[in-house]
């Protein structure tokens, strides 16, 4: 099929909705559809005639289910944390008397203002983003093809691409993205594959997310899959290859099957095959679910995973491309993928707005956490503190944990670092800890949830954390000497040089960050045999 018949087909299919009232409920989780659930009935007993839409989350976490009703005419009311109970209240009501319950909306959005109801851009979460990535999350059915056709510009970028040369595809990816998502050089890897001599080729999009605190891939194939699965078949033919495969966290088959949908709809429309819009770019794309874990992110590991092995690190030299089957292949983010589509797409950001943002998963001891893309040069504080809500009043910010569980651990003297500056550069996950935590207490458990993860492959990481978990165990149970602080530095400096992948590499930086930041607190518990962040005498307990 022709993009031009996709157009106008998904044009035809969806109608011109906002000359109709229509209501959208947004979130990815059971409150969702529960709330779907109720209105659905709401609107069939009421007898009017409104439209219903489903989306995925917009990362706006604790504000979800959020639902959004639009009555031809006015603004689009946005309510937030909504109950099956109320749907019938806020949402018929307003579609049949255009009477908001400004005590209930969060905001409005398009049409004028309303009475005591702030408008969506006045609020941080949307004022101080700027979605690429993230772009379509929430406001299109990520299981209906014609809704990212028609209304998102989907698909465009790829009927562009597929009719371009391979190496102008390319150029034009490098001309945009310099830096994509996480500090991966991904135009080079999509050069060395496209230079790769070889009959089989193939790319692999790494979506398992093995921390359970992040959420960014988890958001985008759930809420936009078609956004990523276009950046793929872009990046493909850019690389000269028609073999991908989309990895996906077993823990959630809801994701496989989600992607898998969309995947039937590619077939459906000619997006997937032989000859793609009419090109001679052909491709195949398979769903594999990974069981979720921290090693298994690393690409070799993954690789290996998909051979049919243990997810175990690979020691590789440093000019030699990765395998899979012994051919040539990349591994690349959903987010990077996301962008990628955003660059090709019919109307849209221009490059270097591309290269410039970020998508954070902000949680912790913050008032809001959410999954939000902004500017790079937007500062950490103003992440916590405006769109992630601040900490508890009568708290400040402790530190901040980036990359956590096994990232930097950055102190309040650091929080107008920019989210994309060199020091927090490679990893999208900050995690907040507020004045009343323990930073011994917070290396623990780090700690103990590495104990899991390290697949035990190399001695400085395996027995490294096992004996890190233990010296904080007995710091921690007042049983410590200072010794031990000197031991947790050496130990600490030994797993950063000796270990092999990221894992090992950076387990140790929550206790050196700790040591270094808040070494007092650390010799506290030594000297007094208690933490001093209790109000008590009695040792802890363990
Ligand atoms: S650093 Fe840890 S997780 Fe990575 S290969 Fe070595 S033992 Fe396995």
């Amino acid at each position: 099929m022709h993009f031009d018949e996709m157009l106008m087909q998904a044009r035809a299919n969806r109608g011109c909705p906002d000359e109709h009232p229509w209501v959208r409920v947004s979130g990815g989780d059971d409150a969702t559809a529960a709330v779907r659930e109720a209105l659905e009935k709401s609107l069939r007993e009421s007898g009017m005639e409104v439209r219903l839409f489903r989306t995925g989350s917009l990362g706006w976490g604790d504000f979800e289910p959020l639902m959004t009703v639009h009555r031809p005419g006015g603004p689009e009311v946005i309510y937030g944390g909504v109950n099956p109970s109320e749907v019938s209240e806020l949402a018929i009501d307003l579609l049949r008397s255009g009477k908001a319950r400004a005590d209930r909306a969060l905001c409005t959005k398009g049409g004028g203002r309303l009475d005591n109801i702030p408008r969506a851009e006045d609020l941080p979460f949307f004022k101080l983003q700027n979605r690429v990535a993230l772009r379509n999350c929430g406001l299109i059915d990520p299981e209906d093809v014609d809704d990212y056709v028609a209304c998102a510009g989907g698909y465009a970028g790829l009927s562009k691409a597929s009719q371009m040369d391979q190496t102008a595809v390319l150029e034009m990816i490098r001309d945009s993205s310099s830096d994509n998502g996480k500090g991966c050089s991904l135009p080079d890897q999509l050069k060395v594959l496209a230079e790769a001599q070889s009959d089989e080729k193939y790319l692999v999009c790494n979506g398992i997310e093995g921390d359970p605190r992040a959420s960014v891939s988890t958001l985008l194939l759930e809420s936009d899959p078609h956004a990523v699965l276009e950046g793929m078949l872009i990046a493909a033919h850019a690389a000269r290859t028609g073999r991908l495969i989309v990895c996906v966290n077993a823990a959630q088959p809801e994701i496989a099957t989600r992607v898998g949908k969309a995947i039937e709809e590619m077939e459906s429309k000619g997006l997937v095959g032989n000859n793609v819009l009419d090109s001679s770019f052909s491709c195949s794309v398979k769903v594999r679910g990974v069981q979720p874990s921290l090693v298994a992110e690393e690409e070799t590991a993954l690789l290996r995973f998909l051979e049919g092995k243990q997810a175990m690190p690979l020691i590789r030299p440093e000019n030699e491309g990765l395998k899979l089957l012994g051919k040539p292949g990349i591994v690349l983010l959903p987010e990077a993928l996301s962008k990628i589509s955003a660059v090709f797409r019919e109307t849209g950001t221009e490059g270097n707005t591309v290269a410039a943002t970020r998508v954070v998963s902000l949680s912790g001891d913050i008032g809001h956490p959410c999954v939000v893309e902004v500017p790079g040069d937007t500062t950490i504080r103003t992440l916590v503190d405006e769109i992630g809500g601040g900490v508890a009043p009568g708290r400040t910010i402790k530190a901040v944990g980036i990359g956590t569980p096994m990232g930097k651990l950055l102190g309040s003297a650091d929080l107008e670092t920019p989210v994309a500056s060199g020091s927090v550069d490679g990893s999208i996950t900050i995690e907040v800890f507020d004045s009343e935590r323990c930073s011994v207490e917070l290396a623990r458990d780090h700690m103990a949830l590495l104990r899991k993860e390290t697949c035990g492959k190399c001695v400085f990481c395996r027995e490294g954390i096992l004996q890190m978990a233990d010296i904080l165990d007995s710091i921690a149970a007042g049983e410590g000497t200072k010794d031990d602080l000197d031991l947790l530095g050496t130990l600490g400096k030994a797993m950063e040089t000796g270990s092999i992948c990221f894992v090992g590499k950076t387990a140790a930086a929550p206790v050196l960050g700790g040591l270094e930041l808040f070494r007092h607190e650390y010799e506290a518990h030594v000297k007094d045999k208690r933490c001093p962040m209790l109000k008590r005498e009695t040792t802890v307990q363990v």
